[in-house]
């Protein structure tokens, strides 16, 4: 039966053998958030719907047709989050972090999901790291998590371009709708269903619709940049000065609304040309009035996300190196119940000393034991047998090259083995080796 053994459409496996490259890259952007710190929020994968509906907004592609809503045991209508941002905002307003020392720095990794056509760099279940900056209105916090990314990218080997973008405040935002407004009501016949009902309730989602032509009508349609009230001019110039002083560059795009309905002032996206039509790899922006309206103080707060498989996508595109991949030290074989026994200590011996090290536990033949220690690409190995045991000695090989060198074995199971030194020489004389070549 397929259906057990295909999983959903949208969804992914990471197979034990690219792990290592999720681990780097997570470590690493979690490492860098903690540079500005930032220190890791772990909230709920589900949320009650209502908090998603309240904050990505009603009118929004999110909400009316990508979540997974369903009603649980005790009839409460529930939403497997989409985003990362309202649930991390629900927590910092239920355990009154909003009250302490401000601004609050909060990152994340979280996996999110969205009822979306699956295609290269969209899935239903994806993965996403962010951040979210509470209680500063400042130009300065929005520079600063912009300036993060560039880091991060800078240290991934990622080529990206940073565009920005004003989307104002709701004072300026109403002149701005209603223009816009004016502008797709003299073609209202043509625009599709969703968005002659969006036109109504928030024609700024007509400029975010992937109907080929809504877009078109959109071409000529009024941009925001040009209702932006002074406030949020004020607010827009400096953050270009402070990105400018960073030697942070970026290009203005007038277009970009986001998809998500709380922002304010900034929005932002960095997008790559390396990995296809889905090449926005981050996107965040301002939010001022979203954690008032979800029920907290009067803060603003700032944040993006990044999506993870994008992002290693373009990494793999860009030829970023994955350092960490785990590498197997040494296979112990062995022929029978003795020389299995001390094989076990070996790898014992090595594994404490922090080496992955495997020994048979197939009962395989030499022959097919050997074969096996290819296939994991062990640096060394050796194979132990009765006449091993007797002399006291085994022999450890260097698979690149051939080396071989010779093992004393302790009979007394509390005295540790020469390996571990040996293994030790070995890998020092290849650094010296390496140094001697540069
Ligand atoms: P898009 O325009 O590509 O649909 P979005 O505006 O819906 O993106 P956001 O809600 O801003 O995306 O999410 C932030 C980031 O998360 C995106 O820039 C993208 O990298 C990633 N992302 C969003 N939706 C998906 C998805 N379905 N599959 C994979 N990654 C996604
Ligand atoms: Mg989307």
């Amino acid at each position: 039966m397929a259906i057990l053994t295909k999983g959903p459409r949208g969804t992914q496996d990471v197979l034990p053998a690219q792990s290592y490259k999720w681990q780097y890259l997570e470590k690493k952007v979690m490492e860098i958030a903690g540079l500005y710190g930032f220190r890791e929020i772990r909230v709920p994968t589900f949320e009650h719907t209502e908090l998603f509906n309240r904050s990505v907004g009603d009118t929004t592609d999110v909400v009316q047709k990508e979540m997974y809503t369903f009603e649980d045991k005790g009839g409460r209508s529930i939403t497997l989050r989409p985003e990362g941002t309202a649930g991390t905002l629900r927590s910092a307003i239920e355990h009154g972090l909003l009250g302490d020392a401000l601004p609050v720095k909060a990152a994340y990794l979280l996996s999110a999901f969205r009822y979306e056509k699956p295609q290269a760099g969209r899935l239903r279940e994806f993965h996403q790291f962010g951040v979210e900056m509470l209680g500063s209105p400042a130009a300065a916090s929005d520079a600063e998590v912009i300036s993060m990314v560039f880091h991060m990218f800078r240290e991934l080997g990622i080529e990206a371009q940073l565009e920005l973008n004003s989307i104002g405040c709701p004072t300026c935002r109403a002149r701005y709708q209603k223009a816009l407004h004016d502008h797709f009501a003299a073609r209202r016949e043509e625009l599709c269903d969703t968005c002659k009902d969006r036109l109504e309730r928030n024609p700024m989602r007509l400029l975010d619709c992937k109907s080929p032509i809504c877009q078109q009508i959109g071409e000529g349609a009024p941009m925001m940049l040009d209702f932006l009230c002074e406030e949020c001019t004020d607010h827009f110039t400096q953050v270009k000065a402070r990105l400018d002083a960073m030697g942070i560059p970026y290009v203005i795009n007038p277009k970009i609304v986001r998809g998500l309905d709380y922002y304010t002032k900034t929005v932002f996206e960095f997008v790559t040309d390396k990995i296809g039509a889905q090449s926005t790899i981050c996107a965040g922006g301002r939010y001022d009035g979203l954690i008032e309206q979800l029920g907290g103080p009067s803060l603003p707060g700032i944040g993006f996300a990044m999506g993870l498989e994008r992002i290693l996508m373009t990494m793999e595109a860009c030829g970023s190196p994955f350092p960490g991949q785990p590498e197997c030290m040494a296979f112990i074989g062995s022929m029978g119940d003795a020389a299995g026994a001390k094989a076990a200590q070996l790898v014992t011996q090595l594994r404490d000393e922090g080496f992955w090290a495997e020994c048979d536990t197939m009962g395989r033949s030499v022959k097919a034991q050997m074969k096996f220690a290819n296939k994991l690409g062990a640096r060394f190995s050796a194979i132990i047998g009765d006449s091993e045991l007797e002399a006291g000695t085994v022999k450890l090989k260097k698979m690149d090259d051939g080396t071989v060198t010779e093992i004393r074995l302790n009979a007394d199971p509390s005295e540790p083995d020469s390996l571990v030194q040996a293994i030790y020489a070995s890998r020092l004389e290849d650094v010296a080796g390496a140094l001697k070549d540069e």
